[in-house]
C-alpha cells in the first residue's frame, strides 16, 4: 500500500509480515532445504502433514507451483485431469499442467458455489480404450470464490473418483478459510484427497509459500518434480518460520475476516446499485449495474480504497492488514458517491 493508501481489499495476497512474524524470520534456524537439511523448514513440514491428517508436506514457493508438482506426481504424460473450468489451476495458472506437465486438462462447468455435478464428472471419465487418454485425477478447490465445498459434496465427489480409480488432489489454497468457516477440522477435508495444497500467502498472511501434502511416496515423487520446475530452494528455513507463525497464529483470527467480509456485505446492500452477493468467507463479489464501474473504482482509489475486479464484477476480499475501520471507511465511500 502506498501512503494514499489504508484499504487494500485487491487479495489477501496483499498482506505484509507484521513484527512477530519477521522476528521470527531473523531468528530462523536454516540448512539446506533441497538436501532436506533445513530444520525450519522441516518442522514446517511435519507441522503442515499432521494438520492436514496426511504422512509428509513439501514447501514450495508458491501454489500454483504446489498443484502443478501434485498434478504431476499423480498423471503421466498423455494423462487427463478432471477440473472445474473455473478453477484456479486450470484457468489461472498459465495452463501449466498442459504446457509443463502433458497433462490434458478435462474442463467442467462450475456452478457459481464451485461444484461440479456429479453425473458431470462421472460422464467425462473416459472408459479404457486405447482412442482416449487415461482420465486420472479429479481437482477440486475448496474456498472456491470464497464459498466452502459442503461436506456431503466433498464425500460424495472424492467417494465418485475413487470408485472409478481416479486420483483425487484438493487446490486448498483457502482451505483454511474452510475450516473455520464450517468448523471442521482441516484434517477433516484433507483426508478426502490424495493430495492437498495450501498457501501460506492468502489470509495467513505468510509473505511466500504453499505447501503439498499427501502421501510420503506422492510426496517423494513431487520433490523430483519440484526440482525440475526450479522449485528446489535453499536456505528457506527465513520463509518456513514465517510459515510456522503464520500457522500458530493467523488460523483462528480468519474469522475475523469472515466477520468483516459480512460486515461490508451488509453495507452494500444499503446500495442496490452495487449489485453485492452475501460474504462468502473473507469476499464479497459485486456486479454493479446503472452506475459505471471505472468511475465507482476511480472514485475509491481517490479515498484510498482499492479493489479487484475482472469481467465487469468487483472482488472486495478482507485480510490481516483489513481492520474495522477500513470497513467502516468503504461504507463511508460509497455513502458519500450516491449522495452525490
Ligand atoms: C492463490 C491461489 C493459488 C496459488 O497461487 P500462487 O499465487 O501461485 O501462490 C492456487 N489456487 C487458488 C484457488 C488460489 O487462490
Amino acid at each position: 500500500m502506498d501512503h494514499m493508501t489504508h484499504a487494500d481489499l485487491r487479495s489477501d495476497t496483499v498482506t505484509r509480515p507484521g513484527r512477530g512474524m519477521r522476528s521470527a524470520m531473523a531468528d530462523a534456524e536454516v540448512g539446506d532445504a533441497v538436501y532436506d537439511d533445513c530444520p525450519t523448514t522441516k518442522r514446517l513440514e511435519a507441522m503442515t502433514a499432521e494438520l492436514l491428517g496426511a504422512e509428509a508436506a513439501l514447501l514450495f514457493p508458491t501454489g500454483t507451483q504446489s498443484n502443478l508438482a501434485g498434478l504431476m506426481a499423480h498423471c503421466g504424460r498423455g494423462d487427463e485431469f478432471i477440473v472445474g473450468q473455473a478453477a484456479h489451476a486450470y484457468r489461472n495458472e498459465g495452463g501449466g499442467a498442459a504446457v509443463l506437465g502433458s497433462i490434458q486438462p478435462q474442463p467442467l462447468p462450475n456452478d457459481p458455489d464451485g461444484i461440479i455435478d456429479l453425473s458431470t464428472i462421472a460422464a467425462a471419465i473416459k472408459p479404457d480404450d486405447f482412442h482416449n487418454p487415461i482420465t486420472r485425477l479429479l481437482a477440486l478447490e475448496d474456498t472456491f470464490n470464497g464459498g466452502c465445498l459442503a461436506d456431503e459434496y466433498l464425500v460424495e465427489a472424492t467417494d465418485l473418483a475413487r470408485n472409478h480409480g481416479l486420483a483425487t488432489h484438493l487446490d486448498g489454497a483457502r482451505m483454511m478459510n474452510a475450516a473455520v468457516a464450517t468448523g471442521r477440522e482441516p484434517a477433516w477435508i484433507a483426508r478426502r484427497f490424495d493430495s492437498v495444497s495450501l498457501c501460506l500467502s492468502k489470509g495467513l498472511g505468510a509473505p511466500v509459500g504453499s505447501l503439498l501434502a499427501g502421501p510420503r511416496e506422492l510426496i517423494e515423487r513431487a520433490r523430483r518434480i519440484r526440482k525440475m520446475l526450479g522449485g528446489g530452494m535453499r536456505q528457506t528455513g527465513v520463509i518456513a518460520a514465517a510459515g510456522i507463525y503464520a500457522l500458530e497464529n493467523n488460523v483462528s483470527r480468519l474469522r475475523e475476516d469472515h466477520d468483516r467480509a459480512t460486515r461490508l456485505a451488509e453495507i452494500f446492500h444499503e446500495f442496490p446499485e452495487l449489485g453485492a452477493g452475501q460474504a462468502r468467507t473473507n469476499m464479497v463479489f459485486m456486479s454493479p449495474s446503472g452506475i459505471a464501474m471505472d468511475d465507482f473504482t476511480a472514485f475509491l482509489v481517490d479515498r484510498g480504497i482499492i479493489v479487484g475486479g475482472s469481467y465487469g464484477t468487483l472482488r472486495w476480499v478482507t485480510h490481516l492488514d483489513v481492520d474495522d475501520e477500513a470497513i467502516e471507511s468503504v461504507g463511508r465511500a460509497c455513502k458519500e458517491y450516491f449522495d452525490r
